[in-house]
């Protein structure tokens, strides 16, 4: 039994290096920004209902354009003039739900959710194109239903972010926001706001940080998400008009020091 259970251990530290290493791969190609990086959208229609479904069918690639603008104007900012820089596709809707995983999951958790997220999503692949560098799977709850929403998660390990989001036409520049928001974790980027609070962290979380006087902020950096408008009071950004990528996350991100394909 004993040289059993040395067996299943050693099996699984042989995936997660096969794991790691093609990880690691992945993100050295993708922060170079020598090509546009694959990202295929997946919806999933997360509460079974039939307006959900409706708002899936009636998804067209054109409702998620503002991310790719988003990304193509800021990157260019930092002198990164690939274009385009994120090629969107969007999937055939999936009718599986994603394996589920905790709002703040620990390493240990993080890496065997990963580990059954690239099972699960080899299994459930409605893709037919070329493989992609990220995928994201985007859970649709109605409007109708409830009223909060889980937290999204984006996983630099595994290439795969997991959006939350409204199956609403109102809802499209909140879901296209939390999309990049994701995305950018999958290129490497951190947060950049306080897990308890919400709040923004200074310097890197605020748009304007040398802005003077400080307060109010009128835009939000990517990986804050919201704008400080006076000491206790936070908005959400209502589009990705006014949303920046701050110096730090475009070090992150690779943005800094990247090759720069020239038009
Ligand atoms: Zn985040």
């Amino acid at each position: 039994m004993a040289g059993f259970r040395r067996l299943r251990i050693i099996l699984l530290l042989l995936v997660l290096l096969v794991v790691s290493v093609n990880t690691w791969l992945g993100i050295v190609r993708i922060q170079s920004w020598e090509r546009p990086v694959w990202v295929v959208l997946y919806p999933i229609n997360a509460d079974g209902r039939a307006d959900t479904q409706a708002y899936i069918d009636a998804l067209d690639v054109v409702h998620f354009e503002d991310v790719q603008l988003f990304l193509h104007r800021e990157a260019q900012r930092y002198g990164v003039y690939l274009d385009p820089l994120v090629e969107l596709k969007l999937a055939p809707a999936i009718t599986e739900e994603p394996p589920g995983v905790s709002d703040f999951p620990g390493v240990m958790e993080s890496i065997f959710w990963s580990l059954r997220m690239r099972w699960w999503s080899w299994r459930t692949d409605s893709w037919s194109g070329p493989e992609p560098d990220v995928r994201i799977y985007l859970r649709y709850f109605s409007t109708g239903g409830r009223v909060r929403l889980e937290h999204s998660l984006g996983l630099q390990k595994g290439m795969i972010g997991l959006v939350n989001g409204f199956a609403s036409v109102d809802y499209i520049d909140t879901n296209n926001f939390v999309i990049v928001h994701e995305l950018m974790h999958t290129f490497g980027a951190s947060d950049k706001y306080d897990l308890e609070s919400n709040l923004p962290v200074y310097p890197h979380g605020f748009a304007d940080p040398d802005q003077s006087p400080l307060l109010p902020q009128t835009r939000a950096e990517v990986m804050a998400g919201r704008i400080k408008v006076s000491p206790g009071w936070v908005l959400m950004s209502p589009s990705l008009k006014q949303v920046v990528v701050g110096p730090e996350t475009a070090r992150e991100v690779g943005w800094f020091g990247a090759v720069k394909p020239q038009n």
